[in-house]
Order: C-alpha cells, then structure tokens, then sequence
C-alpha cells in the first residue's frame, strides 16, 4: 500500500520465497497487485490461517502467513506490511508479549496490530488494547466483516500517518524558524506548550512553565506588562508584541509573539507563536550601527545627524526655541595622517570625538531606537574625514553658542595622547543657528559649513559665524570655479613673465613666471581672486602642473630661438607644495622640456613654509637635491621664526612689497627692510625686493646692499613675446635707469 504523503515509502514486489524462507500463501499469487496492501498472518492454527486467507481471497489484499510469534516479528522487519492479524494463543511467546515488543521497532510503532480474541473474552481485549493492539476482531471470524474491518482499519492508519507526517514537517518548519507555539487560557494557564515552545525560549527541560507567572519570571521585567497584557486582555491586543527573556544559560533572547484570541468556555483563550527573532535583531542592529555610526569614533555619521537634526528642528519650531549647528574641522589634520599614519590618526579622531563630546550635555552614542526621541540632547557627530558637527537644541543666543564654541576649541587645545606620542590640534568652527541661518536641516548644515570656510580663510584657529553673504559669495566662488575648470589647458590662460634686475649692475637675472586669465566674457581677473579659488577647489594641482609645463615649454622655446638663458621663477601653491608627487613632478616636466633644475626656482610663501617646518623641511630637500633654487616669497607677512628659517635649505628671500612701498628715510620699514637683508646675507642668502615701482626705494635697496629687484619701475609682467623683444631689446649690460 501506497500512502498519498509517503512518496518514498517502499512498494513491495512480494518475493515469491522470502528472505527467512517462508512460503508466501498460495493466494497471494493471484493478487500480485503491487499497490495492494500486505496483511501478515501471525497464527499457529492452520485452519484459522485458512479461514482468514480464504476470507480475504480475491479482496485486493497480499497476505503472508506466519506460525510463530518470533517468525511473525521478523517478517515484520523483512516485509514491512501494512497490516498485522496477530493471534494470542501462540507457541513461543502469547500475542500480548509480541504486540508489545513489535511497538518498540521502528517499523512496528504505527503498524495496525488487529488481535483476534475470543468471544466475550473482554480481558483478553483488555490485554490487548495495554499492549498496544490497534483493534480486535473475535474468534470465530465473521469473513464477511473481516474484510471490511481491515479496510477501516488501513484507512484509519492512512489518516493517521498522513497527520502523523504532516506534524513532523510543521514541527521541522517551526525548528527552522525557531517557532513555538503554545495555548493560553487565563484560568488554566498554558497548554500546547512543547519542547519545541521551550527550545523557542531557551529554557532548560527542567524549567517548568504551567502559568503565566511561570512565564513573566524569566521575561525582562520592562516587558512584563506589555506580556501580561498580550496573554490576558479579552479583546484586541492582536498585534504582534516583541520582549526579551533571559534563557537558562544566562543569555538574552528576543522573542516575537503573535497571537490571535478566541471565545472559549472559559472566557477567551489565546492561540499563539513564539519566535526567536534573538539573531534577525542583531543583525538589524549591526546594519543599523554600519548605516548610522562612524566606526572609528563610535560618533553618529552624517546620515544619521540629518535625520536627528530634522526631528530636532521639528519639535524646536514646535517649542518656539532655537537650535544651534556647529561644524568642526581639525586644522591640517591631513599631516597627522601623513606623517604618523592612518591608525594613529584614526585614533586620534577617536579621542576628540571623545572629547567633543564631553564638552556638551549627554550625548554621544544613542541605540537604534532613539532615531525619533531624546530631541533636546546635545549630538556629537562625524561628518567626514576630520570634520564633526555639534547640534545643540534649545539655544537661541549667539553669545550663548560662541560660548560653547570657545569651550570646544579650548578643551580640544589640551594635547592628546595617542600611543604614547603627543598632539596638538588646532580646530576652525563655523555656527549657524536655526531658524535665522536656516529652515531645514540641509540648509543649516551647509550653513554652518559655509562659516567653518570662511573661518579657515581667515587663518583658521577661530569660530565664525554664518553670514548670509558668505552664501552670495560662495555662490560667485562656485561659477568661478566651473569656469576656472574649464579654462585649464584652453588658451584663456597664458603666462606674463616679469624681469628681476641686480640692484648693483642693472643687470636682468632672471624673471618670475605670473599666470594671467583672460575669461571671453567675464574679462580679465585677477589671479588674486581665483588662485584662491584653486587652492579651495583642489583645481591648483592640475593649474600648477599647467602653470610649471608651460613655463619650461616657454624656457625650451626661447633657448631654442637663441634667446638669452634666464632663470624663471614659479610660484608654488601650498597644496601642490604639500603633493608628495611634487618632486617627481617637476623632474618629469624638465626632462620633457630638456631643461637643466637650475633654470628653474620656486617661490614659497613664508607662511606655508612655517606651518610644518619639519615636512618642509624634507620636500625642499628634494627640490633642492634636483638642483633648483628656492625662494621664500612674501617674506615679511607670516611669523617667521629666524631659528626655524634656518634649518630650511633656501637660497633666496622675498621681501614683501608692503614693506617696499613705504620704504622711506627713518621709516619703521626701513629699520625692518635692513635688518631683514643684514639676516638674510647672514644666512647665506639672497635678498630680491619685490614691488619696486620708485627711483628712491630703488637707491634705498642699493644702500641696504640688496641683492635683486623686481618691480613696475622696471617692468610689468609682460606676455611670452612681448617679453621675448623686450630682452632681445636690451643691452647685456646697462643700468636699470637706462631700462
Ligand atoms: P606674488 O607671487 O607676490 O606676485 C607678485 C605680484 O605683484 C604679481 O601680481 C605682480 O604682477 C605684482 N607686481 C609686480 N611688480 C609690482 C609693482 O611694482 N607694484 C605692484 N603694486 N605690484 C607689482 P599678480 O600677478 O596679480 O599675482 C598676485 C599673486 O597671485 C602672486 O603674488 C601670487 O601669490 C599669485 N600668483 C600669480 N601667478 C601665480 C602662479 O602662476 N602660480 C601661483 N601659485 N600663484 C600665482
Ligand atoms: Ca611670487
Ligand atoms: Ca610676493
């Protein structure tokens, strides 16, 4: 016999002889239908074997017959058959015994057993029903009944298995999903409640759970209600509820019940699951964490920050109150990168965000289910690479948020510690305050970074406040930049080239390569408005390399035309100065142009020079050893230190043109003017005065004993050809009055 849900169950080909060597019953090879069932006879009566197979002849059944209960058993794990018609009176052991003993085998356990007992012989059918028979039929058999109590009976087994398989799959199903399921009636407590219901919940078998106290115990106590209210409210209460319990080994676990209620004698009884939801959640939370947190300060990311920040403003506008944004920035923490390495770095952000966040009221890390709460804490988050930001609800005075601001900046000046070396971090901050600055979010986070970039151009090491017109400036910023972008390479840009003249000869030594932008409808503009943009940008690194490739181009050029051989000045930008692939850079573009390093010389301002003394130091080195000259340009302007200036490899110093313009007889520039070039003759260097536009300023640099001028009174900077006659016009030799 074939059952529905056992596909794979065995259909037996009944061997003719089988295994043991019984004798299958003659009748059976007149109905050797494989599908139909095989009902085993265990009877040492021979006559009542032959009335059952004579009963049972042409009825759609196989039978086999067997005289011991021994042989009888061992049929049963040969053949497998469907039914068993089990005699009590047997020679080896009574049919109670056999029937108790086949229930313990694998195949025997959900056999139909039909025990054939005597006639009113209602303790032998007691007998039989403890031993597990299935069913009894009486001796002498009725073959008209025999038939159809088979039938029933296989029918009933049919059933019996298919619910039987159907359990074992749901209760897989249910292990798969970690699934429990359990019965609540309030007067009579849990039923349904199995292992599986335990496993769900972690609980030792020991463990008992009969009431809804039971339960609660091991139920975080802040779920408690939310449980107790699920289990015994009569109405509604449908949804799914989530709670914590504490399993038998200690561990948290996080369960899901869903729960349907019903009317029921008692009152109503709740049907529902549990579920271990414990792995989903954390899984959830990792995500969320990866999403919403910044994994080296622990701080919230910017995502999260916006989101946070638009609740804030929300339930500010609500409350009538102001919200202050503060954004943040390291002053060049890009070094603390570069020089001691990312780890180090990443640990020193760590410990700010530390620190930041300890300057403002609670705040820091929030769970996954803050995301809509806690809107009046402080928050300290990470909003890029060494940029946090700071949101500070419930404040609507600027002196109050400069306060904080002030404390930030302080607290951050202590040094920090970080794997056993020192630091030192300066920051810039830009604050906005909502509603003033900005209605939403987006707005006033961009606002507040508009006044950390203007902090950073006034000299960094501030706090500024934003200020609407930053915004129409940085909005002019941004064409320029779009057009500068495109204006790189094109022919909008060209460089003028300005002489330098010995002070003592009149002689030209050299001129300084000056970049000019001819725009074809916004003009001309002046390299002071967009070579600041460049440097904001990042635009000065492709500019830079355009502005050095084109003068040695020009330089090549000339030689080629048998022009005189001069040294031309470059200035260098300090973004470019910072690019580690400067020196290869240069070297590279001088051997295309087939130019000697000495045709060549940096300008470097003094201020770039000075904020890292050290990383200057081994970049110059590098220039140097390809065998330019080097030149601090706008010397005079930064705070130089005389001791830092000479640790630095330099062969020339710029004075500024500030303190060229009022050089005059007994001026405080005068005084500065000559103590400069005594210095720097000290040093060993070169001294050019740059912005020389009148006869006396001239003579006074030639009493000072400066070196070189540069300057209108000899010379604009001139464009390549212009200039290219202007030299071929001059003599070698001859003063620069004469010029
Ligand atoms: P800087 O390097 O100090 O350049 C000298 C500036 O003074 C030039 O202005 C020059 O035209 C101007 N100048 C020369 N002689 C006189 C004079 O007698 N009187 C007066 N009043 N000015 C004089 P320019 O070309 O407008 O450049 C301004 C600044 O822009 C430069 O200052 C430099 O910092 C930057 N710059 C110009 N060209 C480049 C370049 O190719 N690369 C980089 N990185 N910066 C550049
Ligand atoms: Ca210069
Ligand atoms: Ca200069």
């Amino acid at each position: 016999m074939k059952l529905a849900l056992s596909p794979g169950m065995k259909v037996l080909k009944p061997p003719a002889v089988t295994p043991t060597g019984t004798k299958l019953a003659s009748r059976t090879k007149l109905m050797l239908e494989p599908d139909s069932p095989l009902v085993l006879i265990i009877d040492d009566d021979p006559v009542d074997r032959v009335l059952v197979t004579e009963s049972l002849a042409d009825k759609g059944f196989r039978l086999v017959e067997a005289d011991t209960a021994t042989q009888g058993l061992q049929l049963i794990d040969e053949l497998r058959p469907d039914l068993v018609l089990l005699d009590i009176m047997l020679p080896d052991i009574d049919g109670f015994a056999a029937c108790s003993r086949l229930r313990l085998t694998p195949h025997g356990r959900h056999l139909p057993v039909l025990m054939m007992t005597g006639l009113d012989d209602v303790n032998s059918m007691r007998r039989a029903f403890h031993a597990g028979a299935t069913d009894f039929v009486t001796k002498p058999l009725d073959p008209a009944l025999l038939e159809f109590r088979l039938r029933y009976l296989l029918r009933a087994t049919a059933i019996a298995d298919e619910l039987r398989h159907s359990e074992a799959l749901l209760a897989s199903a249910q292990r798969i999903a970690q699934l429990g399921h359990f019965a609540y009636v309030p007067r009579r407590g849990f039923s349904a409640w199995n292992t599986q219901t335990h496993a769900v919940l972690g609980l030792a078998p020991e463990v008992w759970i009969t009431t809804l106290e039971d339960l609660l115990q091991h139920v975080a106590p802040a779920d408690r209600p939310r449980v107790c209210d699920a289990l015994t409210a009569c109405e509604g209460g449908d949804e799914p509820i989530e709670f914590s319990i504490t399993d038998s080994s200690g561990a948290t676990r996080t369960i899901l019940q869903h729960a349907v209620r019903e009317r029921h004698e008692d009152g109503h009884r709740v049907i529902g699951t549990f579920q271990n939801i414990t792995e989903r959640r954390l899984a959830e939370q990792k995500i969320h964490r990866l999403a919403y947190y910044d994994l080296v300060t622990g701080l919230p990311n910017r995502l999260l920050l916006e989101r946070l920040l638009a609740d804030m403003l929300a339930e500010a506008d609500r409350a009538g109150e102001g919200v202050a944004a503060l954004s943040i920035d390291l002053d060049h923490f890009q070094r603390v990168n570069d020089s001691v390495g990312h780890d180090i770095g990443n640990g020193l952000l760590a410990a700010i965000g530390q620190r930041l966040a300890g300057c403002v009221r609670a705040s820091g890390r929030r769970g996954p289910s803050d995301l809509d709460g806690a809107n009046r804490v402080d928050l300290v988050a990470r909003c890029g690479g060494d940029e946090f930001c700071i949101v500070l609800p419930g404040i609507s005075r600027a002196a109050d948020v400069e306060q904080v601001a002030q404390r930030m900046r302080e607290s951050l000046q202590q040094p920090f510690n970080v794997a056993g070396q020192e630091f030192f971090v300066t920051t810039s901050i830009g604050m906005a305050m909502h509603p003033g600055d900005g209605q939403d979010a987006e707005t006033l986070l961009r606002h507040a970074e508009l006044a950390l970039a203007q902090a950073k151009r006034k000299g960094r090491d501030r706090c500024e406040f934003y200020d609407a017109q930053l915004n129409t400036r940085a909005r002019a910023r941004l064409s320029m930049e779009t057009n500068l972008r495109q204006a790189i390479g094109s022919e909008q840009l060209s460089l003028h080239y300005q002489p330098k003249f010995s002070v003592a000869t009149g002689e030209v030594v050299g001129m300084e390569a000056l970049v000019r932008w001819q725009h074809p409808t916004l003009g001309r503009i002046a390299p002071a408005e967009f070579i600041p943009v460049a440097e904001e940008s990042g635009l000065i690194l492709p500019l830079g390399e355009w502005i050095l490739t084109e003068a040695c181009r020009q330089l090549a050029e000339w030689r080629q035309r048998g022009c005189r051989q001069l040294r031309c000045a470059v200035n260098l930008s300090p973004a470019q100065f910072r690019d580690r692939k400067l020196p290869a850079l240069i070297a590279r573009i001088l051997q295309q142009a087939h130019l000697g390093a000495e045709m060549l010389e940096l300008e470097l301002t003094e201020s770039l020079l000075m904020e890292d003394v050290g990383a200057a130091q081994l970049t110059l080195r590098k220039l140097r050893d390809l065998g330019m000259t080097l030149a601090v340009d706008d010397f005079g302007t930064g705070y130089s230190s005389l001791n830092y200036l000479k640790r630095l490899p330099l062969d020339v110093l710029k004075i500024d043109q500030s303190f060229i313009r009022e050089l005059r007889q007994d001026s405080d520039d005068a005084a500065i003017v000559e103590a400069v070039i005594a210095m720097a003759h000290s040093l060993r260097l070169g001294v050019v005065a740059e912005g020389v536009e009148l006869d006396h300023q001239l003579e006074f640099l030639r009493a000072l004993g400066c070196d070189v001028a540069q300057g209108y009174l000899f010379s604009k900077p001139l464009p390549a050809a212009r200039f290219a006659d202007w030299i071929a016009g001059r003599p070698a030799l001859a003063t620069a009055a004469d010029g």
